[in-house]
């Protein structure tokens, strides 16, 4: 099967299941006028955002990779009135498109974005905790980024974390490809960890051929 199956299955369940969401339609084409890179999770992504966060009844959401505000978006407003998003992004400019985003999705109240390496931005939240963590940065530092939101967490918080698949370069022990050694070490470091019960999907759709791992804190 395809690509352009999978898209056009996309475009079915969008039409049957997401038919009205014009607005997050519309984020995504302010990012691609900003010229950001088409690479935010797509609609069906979105929404399983905003179901786990439905499912999790969570307020207290931390993001890591905020591009335009797409996912972001899609969290914000699934959330109760009380509840925030905190969401880290190293560049200035794609923090800046979702800022306008967030604010013309009318959830400017409810989101936080944290200019600069999230390396960096992650010990400032320290004596937080969050329900629900999503990384979606720069896999190079994904193993990095689970050590780091675990300090962040509590028993029960959600980890989920997207392009773990990357249409199965993660199987190439050889890769020289830091997304994809960052990605292998963070299942190295899943496999050994105590504090953490895991597994991984894979997924195809309009994004091609990826998946996520999805972990929840013990
Ligand atoms: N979650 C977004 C969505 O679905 O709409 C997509 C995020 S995009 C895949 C990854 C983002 O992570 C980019 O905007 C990139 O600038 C940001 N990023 C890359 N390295 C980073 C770092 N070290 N710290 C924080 N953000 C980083």
């Amino acid at each position: 099967m395809s690509i352009d199956v999978w898209k056009e299955i996309d475009q079915y369940f969008i039409n049957q299941l997401i038919p009205n969401e014009p607005d997050m339609e519309d984020i995504l084409r302010k990012n691609e006028a900003a010229e950001l890179p088409s690479i935010d999770v797509s609609a069906t992504q979105g929404k399983l955002l905003s179901l786990f966060i439905q499912m999790k009844t969570a307020k207290n959401v931390l993001e890591i990779g905020t591009l335009g505000g797409y996912s972001t978006i899609w969290m914000a407003k699934s959330l109760p009135k009380d509840g925030h998003v905190t969401t880290l992004e190293f560049s200035p400019k794609h923090a800046e498109v979702a800022a306008k985003n967030i604010a013309d999705a009318g959830v400017k109240d409810k989101v936080k974005i944290v200019v600069g390496p999230a390396l960096e931005s992650l010990p400032t939240l320290e004596g937080q905790s969050f329900d629900f963590i999503f990384i979606d940065a720069d896999k190079n530092n994904n193993p990095h980024y689970v050590m780091e939101v675990l300090k962040l967490s509590k028993p029960g918080t959600t980890i989920l974390v997207d392009n773990v698949v990357r249409g199965g370069k993660i199987l190439d022990s050889e890769s020289e490809d830091k997304s994809i050694t960052g990605i292998r070490q963070m299942f190295d470091l899943l496999k050994g960890n105590h504090q953490l019960d895991a597994t991984a999907f894979q997924t195809v759709g309009s994004k091609g051929h990826d998946g996520f791992v999805l972990a929840v804190v013990k």
